[in-house]
């Protein structure tokens, strides 16, 4: 096996013929060796690979900013590690302030070659899907059950320290222009951002600026599938998303829906259609003619919130349809 495959293999990829690839564009021999070693110290990695100190720390620090090795300062000196799995080499990669062109689209060849199927295997191996939705940042019907962890608004504010990054699947993908400075890094996932560059510090005013302007853009909002979601808040699209696209398309469950659904008023819906443009998940009936309404199926409603912020006739609430239990 070669040294980027069994790089591949460390993050659960290794059977994939691209993701060594990407190993390979990342790090050269010695940096691929002082990754295998890993966890360790940098005077560990000094002594493992016969290196000086200053060429040991610039080393460390170059995997560092391409988002290959991650320190823990609980031990001193900081101990570091290679990324967990996929999702933390992927989101920390992309971010690499020097990656060139053909990096990025190795890595869009990833994920429209292999990604779908290995997506599939992970939602196949896990109780639950990784992200959950959570509702557009509006008023829920009031009889609902709002929690703090359901609330964008809740989460920013709450939050000790917020970064705004690049949306790396937009980043990647190109396949639409809305905003690329979307992705909310919160606390510890903010200092990362902080501590690498890639990612601009923001107060929770301008979070909830990035969240309106998202909402607008018809972009959903998506987090950690637990209770504690003080990690990140996503914008996606329907188009580059690495989850989207396989949910819409391909009915792969890698997102959870919120416990939210999307209900209509008869009384009030004049039938114009704008909710069912809306809505990426075709869950919206529209009617068509005069008189007619449109209507929500249950089944397919992820409660994203997208189609209640531009009905003209503020004709749709959100009611929560699942208990809180469901979110882990
Ligand atoms: S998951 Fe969504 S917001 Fe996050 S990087 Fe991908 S498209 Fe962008
Ligand atoms: S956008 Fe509002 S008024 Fe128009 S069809 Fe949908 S629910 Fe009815
Ligand atoms: S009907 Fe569609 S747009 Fe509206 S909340 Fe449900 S999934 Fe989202």
């Amino acid at each position: 096996m070669s040294l980027y495959q069994e790089l591949a293999s460390r993050i659960g990829l290794g059977d994939s013929t691209i993701i060594p690839r990407l190993f390979e564009m990342l790090a050269d021999e010695t940096d691929a060796r002082i990754l295998l070693s890993l966890p360790g110290t940098i005077p560990d990695v000094q002594t493992r690979m016969c290196l000086s100190q200053e060429k040991a720390e610039k080393r460390m620090k170059e995997l560092f900013l391409k988002g290959l090795v991650f320190p823990s300062h609980k031990t001193t000196p900081a101990t570091y590690r290679m990324g967990r799995d996929f999702v933390q080499f992927h989101d920390a990669t992309i971010l690499w302030k020097e990656a060139p062109r053909e990096f990025l689209d190795l890595w869009q060849e990833f994920m429209e070659k292999e990604w779908p199927e290995v997506a599939r295997r992970i939602s196949e191996m896990l109780p639950k899907p990784f992200t959950r939705m959570i509702p557009v940042n509006i008023a829920i019907q009031a009889k609902t059950n709002v929690l703090d962890f359901e609330s964008v608004s809740d989460m920013v504010k709450k939050a000790r320290i917020l970064a705004v990054t690049k949306c790396t699947c937009r980043l990647t993908a190109r396949k639409c222009d809305r905003p690329l400075e979307a992705c909310i890094q919160v606390n510890n996932a903010a200092a990362y951002a902080l501590s690498r560059g890639t990612g601009r510090k923001i107060t929770a005013e301008e979070a909830l600026e990035i969240l309106k302007k998202s909402e607008e853009e018809g972009l959903i909002h998506v987090t950690m599938n637990r209770h504690e979601a003080d990690h990140f808040i996503c914008n996606c699209c329907p188009c580059c998303c690495q989850t989207m696209p396989i949910l819409i398309k391909g009915g792969i469950r890698v997102v959870d829906p919120s416990r939210y659904r999307a209900e209509i008023s008869e009384e009030r819906c004049t039938g114009c259609g704008t909710c069912q443009e809306r809505c990426y998940f075709s869950a919206i009936t529209w009617g068509k003619g005069e008189g007619s309404v449109s209507r929500v199926d249950a089944s397919k409603c992820m409660g994203c919130g997208l189609c209640r912020v531009t009905c003209p006739e503020e004709a749709i609430e959100l009611v929560d349809v699942r208990p809180e239990s469901f979110i882990p």
